[in-house]
C-alpha cells in the first residue's frame, strides 16, 4: 500500500490542477503541485506583444457557478478574487460587410435580431432550438457531467430517460450538422450554431447533436473577468498556497515511476533527477503524453487501455496590439468562411484552411467601450488549425500566408487591421505541442465525433493504482468550468481510494510556499 503520510501529487497548474490540488488539501492531504511552466494557468497564459499583455488562451468564460461552489467549498469567495460581470451581448458574428448578427444573453432579444436578418421562420426554429438544447443539458448535467465517469447504461438507468427511448431524444446517433438542419433553414444560421463543435475541437459535421448543449452553455451566461481570464488562475494560485498546497513551478515532471510489477505508482522523477516518493499523482496534461511517452516508457506501456483516438483541432493565434477600423467589435467576435464545409475538408486533410473562420476578442472592450479613435487595442485572433504540430513545423512564411488570410477575411466583413510586425505574437500547433507536450498541439484532447467519444473519453481512475487522469482530455471534457470538474473528480476518486481523512474546516491555512 502506498504510504498514507506521503505526499500526493498534482502534475500540472492549469485549471483542473489547481482545483485538484485544492481539493485535495481541503481533504487534509499534503499536496504537491508540480508544474513545468514558470507559472500557473496552463493553458490560461498571457503573450506579450510590445508593452502591452493580453490573453493568448481562453476567453470566454461560462459556467460561473462551477467556480463559485469551488471557492465556497474551500472557505472563500470567487468574487473576493476575480471581478467578473455578466455580458449582454454574447458575441458579433459577421459574415460580410452588411451582413451582422449579435447573439444576446436575452433570447427573445436574439430571436429579434435572427427575424431581421432571417425572417420570422428561422426565430421560430431559433426558440425551439434554444428549449431543445436547454433540455439535453438539464438531462445530462447530473447523470453526465458531475459524475465522474459514466457510462452509456448508468445513464440510462439513473437519469430517468425512460430506458433507450429517453435517450435517443438526445439524437446521440445524430451530427449537429444535421441536427441543426431541423431548426434552420438559413446556412449561416446553421453554420453559427454548428461552430460551437470547435469548442471541443471538433467538426460540427462529425460531432454529435449533444453538443448542442454548449450553446445552452452560453446562453446561461457569459462573463468577462476584469484583467483577463489570467486573474481567475491569480485567484486559485492564492486560494491553493493559502489551503497548504506546496507549488513548485519550472518543475517538468520527466517519468513516473511504478512498483508492484508495474500496477502501482511510487515516485517521480524531475527534469532535474530529483525524485519525490508519492502517494498517488494526478496526471494533468494531455492524457495522450502517456501513451507518447512523455512521462517515460514503464507507464506508456502500463497505461496502453487508455483509447487512442482522433485528436481535436490545433489552432493558430496572434495576440496583437492594434490599432481597428470599420467593424464596431465587441469582446467577442466571429467572422465566418464563405465555405465552412471547405474549411473542415482542409483541416481533416491536416491542411489550414484558404478562407478561414476567425474568432477575435477584443480585450480591451470591457464594457463594450470602443478605444479611442486611431489609439491600438489588444487583440486575440484564433483560426482553427490541425493538430500536427509534432509532426509539421509550421514554417514563418506559412504563418504569415495565414495572417493574410485572417486580415483578408476581416476586411471582406468590415473589419481592418494592419499589425507590425513587433506588435504581433503569433503561436502556432507546433508551439503548443511545445508548451503541452505528447499533444501535437491539440488544444481540447480527442476530438468529441460520433456518439460513443464522450463515453470514451478517460476517466479519472486508471488501471494503475494511484494514478489519476485530469484536465481537458478526460471526461467530461474541454473548457476552463469543463477542466475545473475533471479536477475535482480526480481528487475524490483519489480520496476515496486512499482514504481521505474528514474534510478540514473551510479556512485558510498557513504554511502554502511556492517556488516561484
Ligand atoms: C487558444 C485557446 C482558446 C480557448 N478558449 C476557451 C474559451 O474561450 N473558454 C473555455 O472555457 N475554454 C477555452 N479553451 C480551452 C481551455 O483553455 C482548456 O480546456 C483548459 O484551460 C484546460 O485546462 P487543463 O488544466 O485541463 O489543462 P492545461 O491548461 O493544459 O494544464 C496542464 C498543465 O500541465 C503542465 N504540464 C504538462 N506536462 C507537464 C510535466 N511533464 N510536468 C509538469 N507540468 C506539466 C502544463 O504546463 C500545463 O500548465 C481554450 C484553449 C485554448 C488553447
Amino acid at each position: 500500500m502506498p504510504h498514507r503520510t506521503q505526499p500526493v501529487a498534482v502534475i500540472g497548474a492549469g485549471i483542473a490542477g489547481m482545483v485538484a490540488a485544492l481539493e485535495l488539501a481541503g481533504h487534509g492531504r499534503e499536496v504537491l503541485l508540480l508544474e513545468r511552466a514558470p507559472a500557473v494557468g496552463g493553458k490560461i497564459r498571457q503573450v506579450q506583444v510590445g508593452a502591452s499583455s493580453s490573453d493568448a488562451g481562453p476567453t470566454v468564460f461560462t459556467l460561473r457557478g462551477v467556480f463559485e461552489e469551488i471557492f465556497r467549498n474551500a472557505g472563500s469567495r470567487l468574487d473576493e478574487h476575480v471581478r467578473t460581470q455578466p455580458l449582454g451581448v454574447l458575441a458579433r458574428h459577421a459574415w460580410s460587410a452588411t451582413e451582422h448578427l449579435d447573439l444576446h444573453a436575452d433570447i427573445e432579444r436574439s430571436a429579434a435580431a435572427i427575424e431581421a436578418l432571417a425572417g420570422a421562420a428561422e426565430a421560430r426554429g431559433y426558440r425551439r432550438f434554444c428549449a431543445d438544447a436547454r433540455s439535453v443539458y438539464r438531462t445530462l448535467e447530473q447523470p453526465f457531467l458531475h459524475q465522474s465517469h459514466p457510462s452509456l447504461l448508468g445513464l440510462m438507468r439513473s437519469s430517468g430517460f425512460g430506458g433507450l427511448p429517453g435517450l435517443l431524444r438526445l439524437k446521440p446517433f445524430t451530427s449537429l450538422w444535421q441536427a441543426l438542419g431541423d431548426y434552420f433553414k438559413d446556412p449561416r444560421l446553421r453554420q453559427l450554431f454548428g461552430r460551437y463543435a470547435t469548442y471541443c475541437g471538433s467538426s460540427p459535421w462529425e460531432a454529435p447533436a449533444t453538443l448542442m448543449l454548449v450553446p445552452h452553455v452560453e446562453q446561461e451566461g457569459v462573463w468577462q473577468i476584469e484583467g483577463g481570464m489570467q486573474a481567475l488562475a491569480t485567484g486559485l494560485r492564492a486560494l491553493l498556497l493559502a489551503r497548504g498546497v506546496r507549488l513548485r513551478c519550472a518543475s517538468a515532471v520527466e517519468r513516473i515511476r511504478l512498483q508492484a510489477k508495474g500496477r502501482r505508482v511510487a515516485q517521480l522523477e524531475l527534469s532535474g533527477g530529483e525524485r519525490l516518493d508519492v502517494a498517488a499523482v494526478v496526471v494533468t496534461s494531455d492524457a495522450a503524453a502517456l501513451a507518447a511517452g512523455v512521462y517515460g516508457a514503464e507507464v506508456a506501456r502500463a497505461t496502453t487501455r487508455l483509447p487512442a483516438t482522433r485528436r481535436s483541432l490545433s489552432a493558430i493565434t496572434w495576440n496583437m496590439h492594434v490599432p481597428t477600423d470599420g467593424f464596431a467589435l465587441l469582446r467577442h467576435n466571429v467572422f465566418f468562411s464563405p465555405d465552412y464545409e471547405a474549411e473542415f475538408r482542409a483541416l481533416a486533410k491536416r491542411k489550414l484552411p484558404d478562407s478561414p473562420t476567425v474568432y477575435v476578442c477584443a480585450q480591451d472592450r470591457e464594457g463594450g467601450q470602443p478605444p479611442a479613435p486611431g489609439a491600438p487595442e489588444r487583440l486575440l485572433c484564433l483560426v482553427n488549425a490541425p493538430a500536427n504540430g509534432d509532426q509539421h513545423r509550421y514554417s514563418e512564411e506559412e504563418v504569415s500566408r495565414c495572417l493574410q488570410k485572417t486580415l483578408e477575411r476581416l476586411h471582406d466583413c468590415g473589419l481592418r487591421l494592419d499589425p507590425a510586425a513587433d506588435q504581433r505574437a503569433a503561436t502556432t500547433p507546433t508551439d503548443f505541442h511545445g508548451l503541452f507536450p505528447g499533444s501535437g498541439g491539440a488544444l481540447y484532447g480527442q476530438a468529441t465525433q460520433g456518439w460513443r467519444s464522450s463515453f470514451n473519453r478517460p476517466g479519472a481512475r486508471t488501471s494503475v493504482r494511484g494514478l489519476y487522469l485530469a484536465g481537458g482530455s478526460t471526461h467530461p471534457g474541454p473548457g476552463v468550468p469543463m477542466a475545473a470538474l475533471s479536477g475535482r473528480h480526480a481528487a475524490r476518486c483519489l480520496l476515496q481510494d486512499l482514504g481521505s481523512r474528514k474534510q478540514s474546516p473551510p479556512v485558510a491555512m498557513r504554511g502554502g510556499t511556492s517556488m516561484h
